[in-house]
């Protein structure tokens, strides 16, 4: 079967090996060359994702019978509309039901009018008088979250990002006057403590197959200090689950995206797609900080390489609306480091040789996944953004953990890679602080 995969990165990368373990002939749309997804696919077309008419013409020319869809911009900009109008079968959801993730407020409202269990209190502000009246009478921490999209770069969280009532005003303002995300428009939501996992599901429309947790580390340097990134990396436990993660929270948090789901299709709008959601577990059970309406990246990267049923024939029965009632994942951990440019997350260091021994780490028995690389005269260099991620696929946490680190050693160059991802203390840390949250102290 010809399939086309939109987008050129690691989660792209990973969806390209999934599908070519299901034999299909691969075709990609992305606006780097990937080497990996490259050497893969029969063809590509080089240019801007977001170009829906473009793609949808050159797919239709090569016969593509299924697209699956990585990055939200060309979600938001309506490629599956495009392309089904093309006669083209999706992974992903079209523009209506792409408001899962391209308006936060949407989410928030869609959440609140069908009762939606894991909402956190919000508010919504286009003027800035409003917003310096909830500032000078509240008494609370919050967070400061542009409407439109901004690659998970444009949130703000008191104590982390601002620390006064006047740096939060001065945010807000810039939001207004700057536009930022593309709407002079924000939400402020009640600051949730926790630790964040995340969910990723299949979705048809109606019913809504999910995949083991994963947690991210968007934090850019080590113990999650520093400026938040795309994200640095992530590990999932070997029982689908995460330590930190009571059987009862996630029960709950599948809740919220089985009844998100109904609430969609109820409205007239379904969701169809991969469906991800972004959670902080709290002391009051899991929140929703956000859906994304795609495959994270890199927590795409814990799922695919355990998954065990065919992906292809996932990706065919959710484009036709049958879906399977579950889909079966190896009992594996995994853990994730992406490498990226030295000084990543505030001047990334671009044109940096960097030197991938493949071979030794397919021999240790380690992914390998590109997302982001120049490649001139056989080389390959670093760009701005994240560069390449390495997987450790084991029995256990512990054990995928070294498998990754095996596996980092046979990458050399200027590079910059957050090594306690996975490690069993920062696994542990992490766990016994949300152990002292769920008691109050
Ligand atoms: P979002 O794009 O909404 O997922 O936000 C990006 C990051 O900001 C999240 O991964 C969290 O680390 C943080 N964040 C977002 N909303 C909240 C919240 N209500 N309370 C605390 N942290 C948040």
């Amino acid at each position: 079967m010809r399939v086309l995969v939109v987008g050129g990165g690691g989660r792209e990368h990973a969806i390209v090996e999934a599908l070519r373990r299901s034999r299909a002939e691969l075709y990609a749309a992305m606006a780097n060359q990937n080497p990996g997804i490259r050497r893969a696919a029969r063809d590509v077309l080089l240019g801007d994702v977001s170009s829906v008419e473009r793609i949808a013409e050159w797919a239709k020319a090569r016969g593509v019978e299924l697209a699956v869809i990585g990055p939200e911009a060309p979600l938001a900009a309506g490629i599956v509309d495009g392309l089904e109008a093309a006669g083209i079968p999706c992974v992903g959801p079209n523009r209506d039901a792409a408001r899962l993730e391209t308006n936060k407020e949407f989410t928030r409202e869609l959440m609140r009018d069908h009762g939606i269990p894991g909402l956190p209190q919000y508010w919504a502000f286009d003027h800035l008088g409003a917003f310096e009246e909830f500032v000078d009478d509240s008494d609370f921490e919050f967070v400061i979250k542009p409407l439109g999209l901004t690659a998970g770069k444009g949130v703000k969280v008191w104590g982390d990002h601002f620390a006064s009532k006047s740096q939060a005003l001065a945010y807000g303002r810039e939001i207004l006057e700057k536009n930022i995300g593309g709407i002079a428009r924000f939400l402020v939501e009640e600051k949730l403590v926790g630790e964040e996992f995340s969910l990723q599901a299949f979705c048809d429309g109606t019913r809504l197959v999910p995949m083991p947790l994963a947690q991210d580390h968007k934090r850019a340097y080590e113990g999650d200090k520093g400026p938040n990134t795309g994200g640095m990396g992530s590990y999932s436990d070997a029982d689908g689950r995460l330590p930190f993660v009571t059987e009862e929270d996630h029960g709950r948090a599948l809740e919220t995206m089985t009844k998100t789901v109904e609430a969609m299709a109820a409205r007239g709008t379904p969701f169809k797609g991969i469906l991800y959601g972004g959670f902080m577990a709290t002391k009051d059970g899991p929140k929703l900080l956000e859906y994304n309406v795609r495959f994270a990246d890199p927590e795409s990267m814990n799922v695919l390489p355990i998954l065990e049923d065919d992906f292809l024939d996932i990706c065919v029965r959710l484009s036709e609306g049958r879906l399977p009632g579950s889909a079966r994942f190896a009992r594996m951990a995994t853990v994730c480091k992406y490498i990226v440019p030295a000084g990543y997350g505030t001047h990334p260091k671009a044109g940096e040789l960097i030197k991938v021994d493949e071979e030794s780490i397919r021999r240790a028995g380690a992914k390998l996944y590109y997302a982001s690389v120049d490649e001139k005269a056989g080389h390959l260099y670093t760009t701005t953004s994240r560069a390449l991620a390495v997987v450790g696929v084991a029995a256990n946490l512990g054990d995928a953990e070294s498998l990754s680190e095996e596996a980092l050693a046979f990458v050399s160059g200027s590079y910059y890679a957050r090594r306690d991802i996975g490690k069993p203390v920062s696994v542990q840390a992490k766990v016994e602080r949300m152990r002292a949250i769920r008691a109050g102290r």
